[in-house]
């Protein structure tokens, strides 16, 4: 015979409410942890192909400043940079950052002006602009 509403407790009924809540909260946290381990996981997949791209469009674009230089004057002193002109811009900076190094082991990364190539008649610091397709002066564009 029931008297009251609800069942007392230890029945069949009070275990089926309380599985009932467990199942929901333990849905709760699956899908907090998927809310949480998502972006995680589509960052770790997809972070190798960005740096796959990335890595690409650097090695393309050097090769284009390679080509570019080949057939540009320096707007300096006028002689052809040639194609050697960007590989030697970036082996003047890193000697650059070495000799930095060297001289001041203790700080980090100096700001150095980016420049794309490097005249080997007269030794100007010229920057690739996408706009003229040209190299400029890196000189000519303040700092920046
Ligand atoms: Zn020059």
């Amino acid at each position: 015979m029931r008297l009251g509403g609800a069942d007392p407790p230890g029945t069949a009924r009070d275990d089926r409410r309380g599985g009932a809540m467990l199942e929901l909260v333990l849905t709760a946290i699956q899908i907090v942890l998927a809310l949480v381990a998502l972006p995680i996981v589509v960052l770790c997949a997809f972070f190798p192909v960005v740096l796959f791209f990335s890595v690409c469009d650097e090695v393309r674009f050097r090769r284009f400043l390679t080509r570019a230089a080949a057939a540009c004057p320096c707007p300096e002193c006028g002689a052809r940079l040639g194609s050697s002109a960007p590989a030697a811009a970036v082996a003047a900076r890193c000697a650059y950052m070495t000799e930095f190094h060297r001289r001041f082991p203790d700080r980090k990364y100096p700001s150095i002006r980016r420049f794309d190539a490097l005249c080997p008649t007269c030794g100007a610091q010229l920057r690739y602009h996408r706009e003229s397709q040209r190299f400029q002066s890196a000189d000519d564009e303040g700092d920046g």
